[in-house]
């Protein structure tokens, strides 16, 4: 090793939110301030002290830079929480890579070569040589050698330094060595770790997501979040029908869903009161479109009440009997606000691998009965009419005795916490 001072960096770029034009400090001050939440999360626990006593705290910044994002601090110089750090970072939604890096505060070609040689050192193999490549970008027009010079001398002087134990390969390289040059530093890096891509979290409205215990509800909330949107949920059970088992388990989806997108509100209501007046007085083969009609309306007071400006479901297009085309737009017509299905042209293999990958899959497919299943018809309707669904929902007594059965039903409120995090 040289003695070239050397810094640990992390290099946090953004895709879209690049596109912005004159909303792009409002994108990328949000994303700034998702960051450090991100961070904080890991640098709040801190480090314990040799005699595992004391947390001592480990800092971290994240701050814009000439069009990337840079995170620095003492908590990057510590590789365990190096990696709880870029965790967190590649969860927060708008972030589409990130690289560990090394920042050299001087431009001068001897001492980046011997920075990018000591790089390379730590990626060698004991036995056999490592293909390599350099890939130069001069981001200061006024250096006196061009991106490609840049690259070729940098790539030499790895060569001269490591002659027995490096290979110059330019189409298939293990190891690719970023070297960009900038006004101030010199930044060193290697392939980055991929981020979901999206929008920072608050930056496109709010919408109330009808969380089931399912396993596409949850995927179709996260969706919804990587755009931007800020999420709020209801959940609909049938107790003493369904369990309180099955309860916890729609608060731990939220609880996984809170990784990516802050603490999830949600709104627990018992639907019972509905279902056994529907069952009582309506068509059976109508129960599951009557039932998921009403389930959007008390949504959608509910989401009036906490400005959500949308509902959202995992609804997809023909996966069950009421998700055929037909049952969706009657349930639709059941809301005056949007309802957002942002799973409907999905292939369900493609929404259980998404839910494999953000973590909920686990969760939704634990074996717990949802309310859907009780009052269950045996054949049910898969092209109702609109016309004779409300025919059959006038049975109930009219306008008036279905408020009242939906306030019966918003009575049974409850919250999953009081305290709520913005
Ligand atoms: P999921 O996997 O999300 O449960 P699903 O394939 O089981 O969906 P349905 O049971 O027909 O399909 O539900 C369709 C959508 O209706 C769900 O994605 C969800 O948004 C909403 N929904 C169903 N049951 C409930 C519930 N108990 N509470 C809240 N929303 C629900
Ligand atoms: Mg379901």
């Amino acid at each position: 090793m040289t003695q070239i001072k050397t810094q640990n960096i992390l290099i946090i770029r953004y895709g879209e939110i690049a596109l912005k034009g004159m909303n792009k400090p409002y994108f990328e001050k949000t994303l700034l301030r998702r960051i450090r939440a991100a961070m904080a999360k890991v640098t709040r626990q801190g480090q314990h002290s040799e005699d595992g006593s004391a947390a001592l705290p480990l800092s971290c910044h994240a701050y814009a830079d000439g069009g990337l994002l840079i995170a620095e601090g003492p908590a990057l110089e510590d590789t365990e929480s190096e990696e709880k750090l870029i965790r967190q970072i590649l969860r927060v939604f708008g972030v589409s890579t990130v690289s560990k890096a090394w920042r050299i505060r001087a431009r001068e070609l001897t001492k980046i070569r011997a920075a990018a040689a000591d790089w390379m050192e730590q990626r060698l193999n004991e036995s056999r040589p490592v293909t390599f490549k350099v890939f130069g970008k001069r981001a200061d027009k006024t250096y006196p050698i061009t991106s490609p010079e840049l690259a070729a001398d940098i790539g030499e002087a790895i060569l001269e330094a490591f002659p027995d134990r490096v290979r110059v390969d330019v189409h298939d390289p293990e190891v690719s060595l970023y070297v960009h040059l900038r006004r101030k530093d010199v930044l060193i890096f290697d392939d980055s770790l991929k981020g979901f891509g999206g929008l920072p979290l608050g930056t496109n409205g709010k919408g109330l997501i009808l969380l089931s215990g399912g396993i596409d509800s949850p995927v179709a909330a996260w969706l919804m979040a990587k755009r931007g949107m800020q999420i709020e949920a209801v959940h609909f059970h049938s107790y003493p029908y369904t369990s309180k088992r099955a309860e916890e388990k729609v608060l731990d989806l939220a609880d996984i869903l809170a990784a990516y997108c802050g603490k999830v509100k949600v709104h627990i209501v018992n639907l019972l009161p509905a279902q056994e007046a529907l069952a009582a007085k309506c068509p059976e083969n109508e129960m599951t479109i009557l039932v998921r009609r009403f389930m959007v309306r008390i949504a959608e007071k509910i989401a009036l009440r906490e400005s959500c400006d949308f509902l959202i479901t995992g609804e997809n297009l023909g996966q069950v009997a009421s998700q055929t085309a037909e049952g969706i737009a009657v349930t639709d017509r059941a809301s005056t606000l949007p309802i957002l299905r942002p799973l409907i042209a999905m292939d369900k293999v493609d929404i259980m691998a998404l839910a494999q990958e953000i973590g909920t899959y686990e969760t939704s497919i634990l074996p717990y009965e949802d309310c859907c299943t009780v009052f269950l018809p045996k054949h049910p309707s898969t092209k109702p009419v609109l016309s004779h669904i409300e025919a059959s929902e006038a049975l109930l007594g009219g306008p008036e005795a279905i408020e009242a059965l939906e306030d019966e039903v918003l009575a049974s409120e409850t919250l999953n916490t009081d305290e709520i995090e913005s």
